[in-house]
């Protein structure tokens, strides 16, 4: 294939172009913001499932708080009636003394309730404070998460903006080259990564490798536009002056 030298040397222009929308694809792909918001999400479940736990505590503390105060009212009730019927002075000698000792029974039960309650009040008490921290702990986590959504957006939006003004400068350029030179350029890129590179001393610009003395002769003998390939990986090699010579 025979190509104008300076449209050889253009094809490292649009190689440079191929290279950074490659590099932004990639980026794309692993971009770190991702990561991070991702992380974010998994720490807010993580702070979502602590705050239905403390939120269940609480509710259960409240429940049992509450049925002990309905027992407590139970014996208070209990304990009213009794004295009633020992001071309505109706009742006889024997059921005096049954009365004395439930009201004494009834008290005990009441003391053993009451501070049950109080030591459960406590823990509600604890699980309230919990539950208002587990929530700060997950508003922060929202807040962050926010964050790194907006910066995850921010990434994508820039790699758009650089895919979409590289994309145009490379449809361009391959618009203004020999349709020959430009297919054989995709079909080597496509198959190897890269379609043309620069020779710069004895290296092929687009596999790094150095050629040997026949190759290099060979290829700095060739005609000026004739469109060489780098016997290594195929690629065009281009011939911008830095190579001859040496
Ligand atoms: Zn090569």
């Amino acid at each position: 294939m025979k190509a104008d030298p300076s449209d050889q040397r253009r094809l490292l222009d649009l190689a440079a172009l191929d290279a950074e929308l490659a590099r932004a694809r990639h980026r794309r792909s692993t971009l770190p913001e991702q990561t991070a918001v991702e992380d974010a999400e998994k720490t807010v479940q993580g702070h979502r499932d602590a705050v239905v736990r403390a939120r269940t505590s609480v509710s259960d503390l409240g429940r049992e708080v509450a049925k002990l105060e309905q027992e407590v009212t139970q014996v208070r009730t209990r304990e009213e009636r009794d004295r009633g019927l020992m001071d309505s002075g109706s009742v006889s000698a024997k059921q005096m003394t049954d009365l004395a000792h439930e009201l004494d029974t009834l008290a005990r039960r009441r003391g053993v309730l009451e501070d049950e309650q109080l030591e459960v009040m406590e823990r509600l008490d604890a699980a309230e404070t919990d539950l208002a921290h587990e929530q700060a702990g997950l508003e922060a986590a929202e807040t962050a998460l926010a964050d790194a959504v907006e910066r995850r957006d921010g990434a994508i939006g820039d790699l758009d903006v650089l895919e979409e003004r590289r994309g145009a400068e490379r449809t361009t350029l391959a618009g203004q080259l020999p349709a020959d030179l430009v297919g054989l350029y995709d079909q080597l890129r496509a198959r190897t990564g890269t379609g043309a590179g620069e020779l710069v001393g004895a290296r092929c610009g687009a596999c790094r490798l150095e050629m040997d003395r026949s190759e290099l002769r060979d290829i700095t003998a060739a005609a000026p536009d004739d469109v060489v390939r780098c016997e290594q990986c195929g690629a065009i090699v281009v011939r911008t002056g830095k190579g001859a010579g040496a």
